[in-house]
């Protein structure tokens, strides 16, 4: 039996589940109150020099998933990439995640690998057994020199509070390397969609059963009808956040060009505390099988998210979590509709991991029909 399906939100998750259920006859309805799909992975070309923007901050396609990185090949060509991220810290610019390198330039050292390990190891503070915040994992693999030089004042920039009150997570998501090693990800699989993610959403989307409207924000009244709805908005914006606001960060890109090459790698890092800015993209260096003279950047600026903002980071701090358990209760009593993606489930969530959980849905959904029976709100813990 096929069903009436609406989807909230053409990026990832939606572009997913959606061609998923089309593929098996059901019939789908998008919705996307932006005026493109790909959600924050959209890429445009630059009018001024041509180059493909990542209009909402740099996206590199990373996995260990081989489904997933099939999946995404099925769709559009990706060339081979290979992140590698820089850092301003002081007047020196260094290699990260904390390489070899690294440590060997900023302590002024030339210790072989193991020396390296030797040398942290009387840094770190094994005090701290199990850490409990950003700043103690950080005290705890790296020690105090190395963490307050690329850590502490990007991650105030960054999240807007002192890292004492971050989860140690956060920091769990880059590794400290003791070789020469300076790829950003460790994933056995890496690239970057030649023609950028817009077109490898659109051609996801590209099915005889899938319509897309662009410029239509959701209402609730919009689920009328349907026989089930997958929600990737914001969670707490299918309650009309009648109880209150999760908190996120926001955005805000600071456009400028350049002739040539400004900075020489897609992503500089600024670790210090006194610069604005977290990050600047050279939005080129991501394309380096094409040829621009002109170059056009990103700064990046990170703030707390008002209303009319686009909402980045979910926070997840003591305050956002009590909001969340109430939130994800009453969500849990909702029928007909499944709460997906980065902001239907409030979770920091990679491309890849995005994708994965889509598939898995849009399974589960086919699994659940064939025997006459409901999906629920969520597929993942998102407490
Ligand atoms: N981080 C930092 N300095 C850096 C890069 C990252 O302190 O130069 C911290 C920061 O708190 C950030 C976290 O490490 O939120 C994870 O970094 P990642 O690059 O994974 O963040 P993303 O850009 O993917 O959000």
């Amino acid at each position: 039996m096929t069903s009436d399906i609406l989807i909230v939100g053409a990026g990832l998750s939606g572009a997913v589940i959606g061609r998923q259920l089309a593929e098996l006859g059901h019939k789908i309805t998008l919705m996307e109150q932006r005026d493109h799909v790909a959600g924050n992975c959209h890429c445009a070309r630059d009018p001024e020099t041509g180059v493909m923007v990542h209009v909402y901050g740099p996206h590199i396609f990373h996995t260990d998933d081989a489904e997933v990185w099939d999946y995404v090949n099925h769709y559009a060509k990706f060339q081979p990439f290979n992140h590698r991220v820089k850092t301003t810290s002081g007047d020196q610019v260094y290699s990260l995640p904390v390489n070899l390198h690294t440590i060997n330039q900023f302590f002024g050292t030339a210790h072989s690998p193991q020396e390296a390990v030797e040398f942290l190891a009387k840094q770190a503070d094994t005090s701290l057994g199990d850490p409990q915040n950003f700043e103690q994992q950080a005290l705890r693999m790296i020690g105090p020199q190395l963490y307050e030089a690329f850590f502490k004042g990007y991650t105030q920039k960054q999240w807007g509070v002192d890292p004492t009150h971050l989860p140690a997570a956060i920091l769990r998501r880059l590794p400290v390397r003791f070789t020469y090693d300076d790829s950003y990800f460790s994933h056995a699989f890496q690239g970057m969609p030649e023609q950028g993610y817009t077109h490898l959403v659109t051609r996801i989307l590209d099915h005889p059963n899938i319509t897309v409207h662009l410029n239509t924000p959701f209402t609730r009244a919009q689920a009328v009808g349907f026989d089930h709805v997958f929600y990737s908005g914001p969670l707490d914006g299918w309650f009309e956040y009648d109880i209150g606001r999760l908190g996120y960060r926001t955005l805000d890109f600071e456009r400028f060009t350049h002739q040539g090459d400004y900075q020489g790698c897609a992503v500089m890092n600024y670790a210090d505390e006194h610069v604005p800015w977290t990050r600047i993209t050279e939005h080129k260096h991501f394309a380096p099988w094409e040829s621009h003279a002109g170059s056009v950047l990103y700064r990046e600026v990170s703030r707390p998210c008002g209303p009319q903002d686009p909402p980045f980071y979910p926070i997840r701090l003591t305050e956002e979590q009590a909001l969340l358990h109430q939130y994800a209760a009453r969500a849990q009593a909702e029928q007909g509709v499944t709460f997906v993606g980065r902001l239907g489930t409030y979770r920091y969530l990679d491309m890849d991991v995005t994708i994965r959980e889509a598939l898995d849905t849009a399974r589960h959904f086919a699994a659940l029909t064939a025997k006459g029976q409901a999906m629920q709100a969520f597929m993942v813990s998102v407490l």
